[in-house]
C-alpha cells in the first residue's frame, strides 16, 4: 500500500467514502463528482498505479474484478440491459485522464443526457 495515496487511505477507511461495496480484495464507492445518474470508481485495495501495471500474477483478481461490474451497476441503479447498461473507463496514465495513480474502474450510468466529461462525442 502507497501512504500517501488517496485511494489506499479509502481502502484503509481513513477516509470516508459512500461505499456501496466491500469485500477482502475490492472497494466501490460513489464519485465525489458525479459525471452521470450512476457514477460509482471500483478499486483493488492493494496499490497499483494503473493497467499499464498488469502483470500475468494479476490476472486472478482483475478477472474478479471486471466481473463484479455488472452487478454493482445493477444494484446502483444503472437500467437493465441491453436497453440499459452502463459504461466502464479505466483513465491510463497523465494523458489518458488519469488523476489518481491508483486503478480505478469507472461505472457510469442512468437516463442521458450525461456530463461531456462522462460521455465525450468522439
Ligand atoms: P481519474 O481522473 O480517472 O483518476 O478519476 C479520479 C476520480 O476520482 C474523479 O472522477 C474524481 O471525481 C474522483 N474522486 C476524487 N476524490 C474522491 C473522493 N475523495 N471520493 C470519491 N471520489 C473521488
Ligand atoms: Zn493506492
Amino acid at each position: 500500500m502507497s501512504h500517501d495515496c488517496l485511494f489506499c487511505k479509502i481502502a484503509r477507511h481513513e477516509i470516508p467514502a459512500e461505499i456501496v461495496h466491500e469485500d477482502d480484495e475490492f472497494l466501490a464507492f460513489h464519485d465525489i463528482n458525479p459525471a452521470a445518474p450512476v457514477h460509482l470508481l471500483l478499486i483493488p485495495k492493494h496499490h497499483i498505479a494503473s493497467l499499464a501495471d498488469i502483470a500475468p500474477a494479476d490476472h486472478g483478481w482483475l478477472g474478479r474484478m471486471l466481473q463484479l461490474v455488472p452487478g454493482l451497476a445493477a444494484d446502483n441503479g444503472c437500467h437493465p440491459m441491453p436497453e440499459g447498461g452502463f459504461r466502464l473507463v479505466a483513465n491510463s496514465g497523465t494523458e489518458g485522464g488519469q488523476e489518481i495513480h491508483h486503478l480505478h474502474f469507472h461505472i457510469l450510468g442512468g437516463s442521458r443526457p450525461w456530463s461531456n466529461r462522462a460521455a465525450p462525442a468522439a
